[in-house]
């Protein structure tokens, strides 16, 4: 299908383009990587009467670790972080999770950010971010503000941003010492969404006990969601295979998957069941520096 019309919006600086979001009204749209917005459009889910491009904002493409964090700017494409020796060397979780998202065509243009605004909770980067205590920068006209990345997400295609708001970065805590994580997807074919996805990220204190624990799961609750009660359960544990199936036990439990096309709702639990197993195991490999 064709989408309706609508009038296109090109601006050059990040004031400008918040100053369009107020002038145009809620239901003007930033347009990213345009992956998830231009096939909703195209489909009619989505109309809206204008698009507000970013693309040519200079400065927001960039991954870097500064002061702390990984730094990832708006305009940073999924397949940057395939190729981002920072990333690649030190968070090979977000690796994990790239790699699975749909095909190299669909990483070039969609956007990590983009993919985190849209509050899919198909979406694979919301669980590891979780997994990652990012937090999140958004500008809009009272200037910049950070939030968690846990108050993010507040429901079905919905999060904290506010109609007149940008996502500009995203911030990962530079991991500590005896630290690893993993990112594990179901899918029903190369390129299809998750059926059900694990992220973990774990610290050690170096005698195999576990310092923290951050769990974030894909599409089983209407919003992606965080294993609080699994991450609780696990802080200050020995991870051996016991502890490591009690979590595993509690993570499905936590999960609130429904029916759907992509399964029935239990087979979705023992799916979250047997893939936080699978990478908490590869997070610890990966903390005790295995690749
Ligand atoms: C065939 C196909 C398969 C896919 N498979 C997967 C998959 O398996 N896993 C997965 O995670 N994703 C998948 N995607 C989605 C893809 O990763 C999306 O592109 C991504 O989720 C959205 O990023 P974007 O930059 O393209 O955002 P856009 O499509 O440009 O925007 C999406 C929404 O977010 C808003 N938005 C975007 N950027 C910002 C910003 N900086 N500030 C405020 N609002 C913003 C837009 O207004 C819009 O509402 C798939 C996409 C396609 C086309």
């Amino acid at each position: 299908m064709i989408p309706r019309s609508f009038e296109y919006f090109s601006p050059r600086t990040l004031d400008e383009a918040v100053s369009l979001l107020q002038k145009l009204g809620p239901e003007a749209k930033i347009l990213s990587g345009g992956q998830s917005l231009i096939p909703m459009m195209k489909l009619r889910l989505a109309s809206p009467p204008f698009i507000i491009d970013i693309n040519h904002i200079p400065g927001l493409n960039y991954i870097s670790e500064l002061d702390g964090y990984l730094r990832i700017g708006a305009l940073a494409r999924e397949s940057d972080l395939e190729v981002s020796p920072a990333v690649t060397s030190r968070y090979p979780i977000l690796v994990d999770t790239t790699s699975v998202i749909a095909d190299p065509l669909v990483r070039n243009q969609a956007t990590v950010c983009g993919n985190l605004a849209h509050g899919d909770p198909a979406n694979d980067h919301p669980a590891t971010m979780l997994a990652l205590e990012a937090s999140l920068i958004a500008v809009g006209p009272g200037g910049e503000r950070e939030m968690p990345i846990e108050s993010f997400f507040t429901g079905l295609f919905e999060t904290a941003l506010q109609p007149d708001e940008i996502l500009t970065e995203i911030r990962v805590p530079i991991p500590s010492p005896s630290s690893g994580g993993a990112y594990l997807k179901l899918e029903r074919k190369v390129g299809d969404y998750a059926t059900a996805g694990v992220a973990v990220q774990i610290t050690m204190n170096g005698g195999g006990v576990c310092k923290r624990a951050g769990i974030g799961l894909t599409n089983v609750a209407f919003s992606p969601l965080k294993a609080k009660k699994t991450e609780a359960f696990l802080a200050g544990k020995a991870l051996d295979d016991s502890t490591i199936k009690q979590a595993a036990e509690l993570a499905a439990g936590e999960s609130q998957p429904i029916d759907d096309i992509r399964g029935s709702a239990d087979y979705k639990r023992d799916l979250v069941r047997v893939l936080t197993a699978r990478a908490l195991n590869r997070a610890i490999e990966r903390a005790n520096g295995g690749a």
